[in-house]
């Protein structure tokens, strides 16, 4: 099926990055590290997300807002990890999330505890990449599942992000997924990409994920 887009006018992208310039300094104001992060459907983020809240949720004092385009079903995977709010967006078929929605989230989330947030945009790897959401870096999530040509088909999205997550590394025993080839096309379309080979199932590779977390806001903290 083909993928469909939204075509946008000049006026709602100007207005999207004036509220995201909004969001960027209330989240600058409570000294909060943010990451936006994009996928491709079925990539296994959420999985990834849940991890990340298990583990480090407390410590790190980390806040998501979750969008998805029809259920919540993300949002109370991930609440399950949590005693601290998990705020849904559903976007009623919008296929990314917009810088007014995360606004809006975050006036119910409690920003003087939070540290960290994870925006969970939704699984789409074209427009989202056009979105500026206020966070601080893209981190974009796909698997091994898919083709090692994604960085390739979607420029863009490994462009402006900063940091990929290559997932679902468990399955490289049953795939002919090629991990040096995947890497070397995504650094071709930007070569300061730094990657995390991870399974969110398995929690191979999870290690280096939360130490990459912890140094983050740390760093983060000591500016
Ligand atoms: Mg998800
Ligand atoms: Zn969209």
């Amino acid at each position: 099926m083909a993928v469909r887009t939204i075509e946008v006018r000049e006026k709602v992208m100007a207005r999207n990055n004036e509220l995201a310039g909004e969001v960027r300094q209330v989240l600058d104001d409570h000294g909060i590290l943010s990451f936006n992060v994009v996928s491709s459907p079925g990539s296994g983020k959420t999985l990834l997300l849940e991890k990340t809240l298990a583990a480090l949720g407390e410590e790190l004092g980390i806040a998501v807002v979750t969008g998805d385009v029809q259920t919540q079903n993300d949002a109370d995977r991930l609440a399950r990890h949590t005693v601290r709010l998990v705020q849904a967006v559903v976007t009623g078929g919008a296929c990314h999330l917009d810088a007014l929605q995360v606004q809006d989230a975050l006036t119910a989330i409690d920003l003087a505890r939070t540290k960290l947030l994870f925006v969970e945009n939704v699984g789409n790897l074209v427009c989202p990449a056009s979105w500026d959401l206020g966070e601080r870096d893209k981190i974009v999530v796909f698997s091994v599942t898919e083709g090692e040509d994604k960085p390739l088909k979607y420029p863009k999205m490994f462009k402006v992000s900063r940091y990929a997550v290559l997932n679902k590394i468990d399955l490289l025993p049953h795939l002919d997924f090629d991990v040096e080839l995947a890497i070397r096309n995504a650094k071709s379309v930007n070569p300061d990409l730094e990657f995390f080979l991870t399974s969110a199932r398995t929690g191979e590779g999870l290690d280096a994920w939360f130490a990459f977390l912890r140094s983050q806001v740390a760093a983060h903290a000591a500016r």
